[in-house]
């Protein structure tokens, strides 16, 4: 028997009206780098979302499931294409304006993509790329940029004022579709980490399923007190569903647009003081330096989310000193991202908290998970048996986008014969629920027959006073098979050499653990959404020669 309850879509188009009405005077602040930022309201920007979305339809003549592309940093703008975009039908396809030429061009033919919205900013980025992108028709640039770049380009070009300025900002004067909440809301490639891209393609109901998660006291805890400085780029995850749960809330969000240098972060989180955050390590990592350097106040930042990559815990030491509370999340562009927080279970002291804070933390409702070993076996969660984490859920991705013409892709080291979504993450789960990655698969040293994970050694060097950041890799090795290799930055005016942080890790971890091979470098290399780049580093010291 079916239930007598209405069935309502979860679609984009109520994220959007339900923003622009509700939380009408929440606000967008969008860094502009000199003088006052812009300022703009939630009803503004949404009726510039509408206008939008009547542009695309009438004058661009976007339909159906077309790919309508982002090419933009964060702000103002890219969130009303983010609500548009799905709104009026299309598929919101962001591109990481960080990857190379070649990738992005592979990933907009891909994909397919029809229309590129791009900040006048990156056109010296696009120019160059648009003669390999022959489905693209449309450019249209938002905001001051040299369009002499564009001259010559195939694809008609627009001015992003220009095209909204003919449509009315009024949501109940545009024909929205009746969209059914499994289609295509919005797509987005891996970063790469390892492998090719791949796309995972949102549905209307995913987002709209993560967004609220995202909302919720065990998750981001936003309300319309909140300002959320979104410094996760728009383009990784959609910024970790941060722009559609503050439209679903009220909160308002902090737009860093191309200003993400430790500096101006520093000063962006003076002068607006926002309540919480989103950011990879590495970027908590260089505004600590900043902040150390050139005191400044961040405390009101009182819950700011941490993720994308493990957290070291002396990172969240050091911030816990200043008042920033750090919270450690784990996903990825499969899971939409939100996977796992790191909230510690009430009534414990700070010292008891602790081991619960520097795990990944547990799964909400919507993420279930199991962890499998070698064998294809589960495991218990005893805190004890690692293995091959596996999740399920709504917002959980089941196959990747096989071009508008092939079949959808589900390769078999990504999904399990019973539709589970292979993580490629190692760790262990305790029997209250908590996860601990110990590594990714792919990045786990294996030496004589036994696993050393490369998380862990970081973690431990990184607690080193000098130590600004280590990433730690597997190098081959004659008599062991791999050995880890540990890569150092220190810290602006320290010294130390290896011998001492031999010594110092090897009073963490067990002897047989503690790297023979090291080099100090200058900086690690990063991936295009600001991880550690293990990829390259293994490249680098291939043949296990250091320098
Ligand atoms: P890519 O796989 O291309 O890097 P994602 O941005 O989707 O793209 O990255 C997801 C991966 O990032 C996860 O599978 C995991 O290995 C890593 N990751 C994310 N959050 C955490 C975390 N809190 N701790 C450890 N690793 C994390």
């Amino acid at each position: 028997m079916l239930s007598t309850m209405q069935d309502v879509p979860l679609t984009v188009t109520r994220i959007l009206r339900h923003g622009m009405t509700i939380h009408a005077k929440s606000r967008i602040i969008t860094w502009t780098g000199e003088g006052e930022p812009q300022r703009r309201s939630f009803a503004a920007a949404g009726g510039r979302a509408v206008q939008l979305a009547a542009a695309l339809r009438a004058d661009l003549g976007v339909r159906d499931d077309e790919r309508v592309a982002t090419l933009m940093w964060n702000n103002a703008e890219h969130v009303e294409a983010y609500l548009a975009v799905p709104a009026m039908g299309a598929i919101l396809h962001t591109l990481n304006l960080r990857l190379p030429p070649e990738q992005l061009i592979y990933i907009a033919n891909h994909a397919e993509d029809r229309v590129i919205v791009v900040n006048g900013s990156l056109l010296p980025l696009l120019a160059p790329l648009l003669p390999h992108l022959p489905t693209v028709e449309h450019v249209v640039v938002s905001g001051p940029g040299d369009l002499s770049l564009l001259a010559g380009a195939d694809a008609q070009v627009h001015d992003y004022e220009e095209l909204i300025a003919r449509h009315s900002p009024d949501f109940d004067a545009f024909d929205w579709p009746d969209l059914d909440e499994r289609s295509a809301a919005a797509m987005c490639y891996t970063s790469g980490t390892t492998g090719e891209p791949k796309g995972v393609v949102f549905s209307h109901r995913s987002i709209f399923l993560h967004s609220m998660q995202a909302t919720t006291a065990a998750a981001f805890g936003l309300t319309e007190r909140d300002l959320s400085l979104v410094v996760v780029p728009q383009f990784h995850v959609n910024a970790w569903g941060v722009p559609h749960a503050t439209f679903m809330v009220g909160a308002s969000m902090l737009m860093p647009d191309r200003f993400l240098q430790p500096a101006p972060l520093a000063d962006m989180i003076e002068q607006e003081r926002p309540t919480h955050a989103a950011a990879v390590p590495t970027i908590w990592q260089g505004l600590l330096t900043e902040v150390t350097e050139r005191p400044r106040d961040l405390s009101s930042m009182y819950r700011v989310t941490i993720g994308g990559a493990a957290c070291p815990p002396s990172l969240m030491e050091a911030y816990d000193k200043l008042g920033v509370r750090l919270l450690h999340a784990w996903g990825m562009t499969e899971t939409s991202p939100l996977g796992t927080t790191s909230y510690p279970p009430p009534g414990l002291t700070p010292e008891a908290e602790w081991p619960y804070r520097v795990t990944q933390g547990r799964f909400p409702i919507g993420v279930e998970a199991r962890l499998a070993g070698p064998d294809g076996a589960l495991l218990p969660w005893d805190g004890e048996s690692a293995g091959e984490l596996e999740v399920r859920g709504p917002w959980v991705a089941r196959a990747y986008y096989g071009g508008s013409a092939g079949a959808e892709l589900t390769p078999d080291d990504k999904f399990s014969p019973d539709g589970w979504l292979r993580t490629g993450d190692v760790g262990v789960i305790s029997p209250d629920g908590y996860l601990t990655l110990t590594d990714r698969a792919k990045d786990v040293i294996k030496s004589g027959g036994e696993w050393i994970s490369s998380v862990g050694l970081e973690n431990a060097l990184m607690g080193h006073p000098a130590v600004a950041e280590a990433a730690v890799v597997a190098v081959p090795d004659d008599r062991w098979g791999e050995r880890p290799l540990a890569t150092v930055v220190l810290k602006e005016g320290a010294g130390a050499g290896y011998e001492e942080l031999r010594d110092f890790l090897a009073g963490q971890v067990a002897k047989w653990q503690v790297p023979e091979r090291w080099a100090l470098v200058e900086s690690v290399p990063k991936t295009s959404v600001g991880k550690f780049d293990k990829k390259v580093i293994r490249r680098q010291y291939a043949n296990g020669e250091l320098d």
